[in-house]
């Protein structure tokens, strides 16, 4: 079987799974013990730390390790509700994955609002700096990079525009990391991230946070984290997720993406050649260099068929929807940016990692054309 479909999650990559190991056989204490089984593991954890706040650019005290990016995003409106005039509006791009929408409804209801993108994918700036000119905003949260087109957003732009205007400013990075340089997105206020997008494992995540005064914690129950998240820390999943981000990170300083990303514009090439009514969403945009999000032309039927055909024959990739229960929503991704209800319900999301070859794009490209011209 073939798997595309990284940004729903990516196999766990080599230098993680060897960490994961070493440090179960290693590392057997809780971090808190105070006998030196649990300070050794506690050592260790911290060094974690250290490395992922200096991969961010940021202080390791401004880490708290969480399960991973949707409770980080729990976490942080939870502590935003209780330290935010509640006077002032919240913005929250409406590109953002469900886990950030929800959380920041449960905590700011009807005061928040929605940040319109363009018909690319990318959040209106312009719109966002207008708003911000009224004095009447407490927050902005926008993503780094989208998980269903891969259409990167102005994180940086955002960040120095909230900062400006003294505007707490919170970005999901979960699909960015590991995948482009961290460098510098611990400059953002509040940062989401987790590790099983980029060849980490599951269940482990952070947020980083501005900085002290963090003083209203989502789980209690014990002192980890320095109060700000109780519960034993999840020590094999921190060292395995700082190694596979060791890893990620030394492949985009050798620039390994560049040859990834030429098999992806190889691929999309060639569907528009045999397919010339698909459509690329966010092809003239710059995009997260393992996405596609292809728009199948009409006669290709329901996206449905697609992905199921392309189960059967041995590639995993995912539709453009969100699924639950078994039922089929329109995206709202794909909803913002315009695209019609109909459009929408004929996309597929390709997403690879850093493992998938060239051969395999264009394996899936003959398949795709095997299923077209079966009908
Ligand atoms: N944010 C984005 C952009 C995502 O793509 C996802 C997962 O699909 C999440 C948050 C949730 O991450 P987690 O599975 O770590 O809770």
């Amino acid at each position: 079987m073939t798997y595309l479909d990284a940004n729903a999650t990516a196999p766990l990559c080599e230098a993680a799974r060897k960490a994961w190991l070493d440090a179960v056989d290693q590392f057997p204490g809780n971090p808190s013990s105070l006998h030196r089984i649990g300070s050794r593991a506690d050592a260790v954890m911290e060094r974690a730390r250290e490395d992922l706040a200096t991969m961010l650019k940021c202080h390791a005290d401004q880490i708290i390790w969480t399960s991973g990016a949707t409770e980080s995003a729990n976490l942080v409106f939870h502590h935003l509700s209780a330290v935010i005039d509640p006077e002032r509006q919240i913005l929250v791009s409406a590109l953002e994955h469900p886990c950030v929408v929800a959380s920041a409804r449960r905590y700011f209801g009807s005061r928040l609002q929605f940040i319109p993108c363009t018909p690319h994918g990318v959040v209106d700036l312009a719109w966002v700096e207008k708003v911000l000119e009224q004095k009447n905003s407490g927050l902005v949260a926008s993503m780094a990079a989208n998980n269903e087109t891969g259409v990167l957003q102005p994180w940086l732009t955002l960040q120095q525009l909230c900062q400006a205007k003294g505007v707490a400013f919170v970005c999901d990075a979960t699909q960015w990391i590991g995948r482009n340089s961290g460098a510098g997105l611990g400059g953002c206020d509040y940062l989401l991230g987790s590790a099983h997008k980029m060849g980490g494992p599951k269940g482990i995540g952070f947020l980083k946070i501005p900085g002290p005064g963090f003083t209203n914690p989502l789980q209690v129950g014990g002192p980890q984290e320095s109060g700000r998240r109780a519960g034993t820390e999840n020590l094999p999943g921190i060292l395995s997720f700082v190694a596979a981000l060791a890893d990620r990170e030394a492949r985009i300083a050798a620039e390994e993406w560049r040859a990834l990303s030429g098999h992806r514009e190889a691929f999309e090439r060639a569907l528009l050649e045999v397919l010339p009514d698909a459509e690329i969403v966010g092809c003239s945009t710059n995009r997260l260099w393992n996405t596609s999000m292809v728009i199948l032309p009409e006669l290709a039927d329901c996206q449905q068929r697609w992905v199921v055909k392309l189960d059967r024959l041995g590639f995993a990739v995912s539709t453009g929807s969100a699924c639950s229960s078994g039922q089929e929503k329109t995206s709202s991704v794909l909803q913002a940016m315009g695209i019609s209800p109909d459009r929408a319900s004929r996309a597929l999301r390709i997403s690879s990692s850093w493992e998938n070859s060239g051969e395999e794009w264009r394996q899936l490209l003959q398949a795709m054309v095997q299923i077209s011209r079966a009908g």
